[in-house]
């Protein structure tokens, strides 16, 4: 871009949806986005900007001359908890609340003679934030819709309309959104006739987990109705995904909406624009246990099986003993991060007969730093709950997955895992001890887990091709990304 005065850059306004597994890609693209020039202002909520000071230090949110954090509220009640926030809630609450301290922002950001950042240009919203187009409208800047999904899990949230049309949901029946028992009653595996494409075969049970509801009026249901169809409105649309991996699904959501560019997988673009004077910044809501490291340093390469199911997953103390029993009978070598949060109820402690069983081969811990774990040459495998970003960091190290799905389009996501890109096997939602058991001596020592080892390694070269400097696609799609839209009027 040249060189230009600070406040002649163009301004990009960054708004994450305010979950984990949200802010990290978010913050990834800023940042990739001001090495190439921008100025920008990312925005997160007071409860989760408190939770990153907390976990991270004031350093890592003070940011630099051309990159600074701003607040809104979340419209929850104030709270000094750390545990994670309920989704549907916040869904609800941003949606209704959070404009107008977002418009004012944008007022405060363009008093230029005040603020002293150039006048906002731009604004890159995740896509369950499309309140925030009618600020962009009002404006008459851009906004760009930041779909932090697969696509393959966007686009199974834009079936929904055609679900509910054709009578597939709401279910009749007893029934609730997350693991729950109406799963075996076989309905769920009905196969959706009218063929999406890119998705040819896929079960009631695949499409994410919303649909899981008898009530019409459900929440989640209409909020997913609403942002996929503001969706159509954005001036771009982008995806944490590459083409190599999701061309099928890509090439079926761009028939319908704007531009939709894949610039996947962030983690890798961010290397090829290294930014040094923002490498403090992070967006962890837990403090990362730097010895999960350490100790895999002392590991055999392959050996490890990595057991994390993200910042939202909570299982029962059932589940979790289940979990423990079946690691334990393996006899593999594990690190389990248990967040202080996962288990629902007070009862949840783990047996001490299995932590003396395990405790020559195990590590447990609160919170790590996934992506150098998954990296790291000793992880063989990963017991994972399928969040988009899990399942993506899991590809680009090459590392094969036992899916045990929670919510959400971690159902979508597991189900391509297995049956398209061959580098996951699915865990029954009823987990049960034995199938642990088998599943991950299958994955770390078996045939099948040799298989998807293969298949994985094949996908990682994929994956980092795509982000290579110029010519890879998610390179180039990047690039088209900011010179057909964020530099050009609308
Ligand atoms: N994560 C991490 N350390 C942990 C657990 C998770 O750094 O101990 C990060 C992980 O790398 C990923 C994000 O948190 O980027 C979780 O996002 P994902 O989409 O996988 O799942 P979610 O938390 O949204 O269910």
């Amino acid at each position: 871009m040249g060189s230009i005065s600070l406040l002649e850059k163009p301004h990009i306004v960054f708004i994450p949806f305010p979950a984990q597994g949200h802010i990290n890609p978010m913050l990834k693209l800023a940042k990739i986005l001001h090495s190439k020039g921008f100025h920008v202002t990312f925005v997160n909520t007071e409860f989760n900007h408190r939770r990153l000071l907390k976990s991270r230090g004031p350093d890592s949110l003070k940011g630099v001359e051309s990159f600074r954090f701003e607040t809104i509220p979340d419209g929850l009640p104030v709270s000094d908890d750390d545990a994670t926030q309920d989704i549907p809630s916040l869904c609800e609450s941003t949606t209704n609340t959070s404009l107008a301290p977002f418009k004012d922002l944008l007022a405060r950001l363009n008093d230029t003679v005040s603020s002293n950042v150039p006048p906002v240009s731009c604004i890159v919203s995740d896509g369950i934030m499309s309140f925030t187009l009618e600020a962009a409208e009002e404006l008459g800047i851009p906004e760009v819709l930041f779909w932090t999904t697969s696509a393959c899990g966007f686009l199974a949230y834009t079936q929904y309309a055609k679900l509910i049309e054709e009578g597939y949901t709401p279910l009749k029946g007893k029934c609730g959104l997350y693991h729950a028992s109406y799963l075996t009653n076989g309905y769920l595996d009905t196969i959706i006739a009218d063929e999406i494409p890119g998705m040819e075969g896929i079960r009631l049970k695949d499409i994410p987990s919303f649909i899981r509801t008898t009530n019409p009026d459900e929440y989640m249901l209409k909020f997913v109705l609403q942002e996929t169809e503001r969706a159509r409105r954005a001036s771009a649309v982008i995806l944490n995904t590459f083409e190599e991996l999701e061309h099928d699904c890509i090439k079926t959501l761009s028939s319908f909406l704007p531009p939709v560019y894949a610039i996947g997988p962030l983690h890798f673009l961010q290397k090829q624009v290294r930014d040094k004077s923002l490498e403090i910044l992070g967006s962890n809501l837990w403090k990362e246990d730097q010895h999960c490291l350490e100790w895999l340093d002392s590991k055999e390469p392959n050996s490890v099986l990595y057991v994390n199911f993200g910042s939202i997953t909570v299982v029962t103390p059932k589940q979790l003993i289940e979990f423990a029993w079946g690691l334990a009978n393996s006899n593999q070598t594990f690190l389990w991060i248990i967040r202080p949060d996962l288990v629902t109820g007070d009862d949840a402690i783990l047996p001490p007969e299995f932590l003396e069983a395990t405790k020559e081969r195990s590590m447990l811990s609160l919170w790590c730093h996934q992506e150098k774990v998954l990296s790291h040459p000793s992880i063989g495998g990963f017991l994972t709950h399928s969040g988009w970003n899990s399942t993506l960091e899991s590809i680009g190290s090459g590392v094969p997955m036992i899916c045990w799905p929670f919510f959400a389009e971690q159902q979508t996501n597991c189900w391509f895992s297995c049956t398209k890109w061959g580098i996951g096997m699915e865990i029954d939602s009823d987990v049960k001890r034995d199938e642990v058991e088998i599943l991950v001596k299958e994955l770390m020592i078996g045939e099948k887990g040799k298989e998807m080892k293969e298949k994985a390694l094949e996908w990682k070269k994929l994956a980092q091709d795509s982000s290579k400097y110029s010519h890879g696609s998610s390179y180039k799609n990047l690039e088209k990304l900011i010179n057909q839209l964020l530099l050009s009027p609308k």
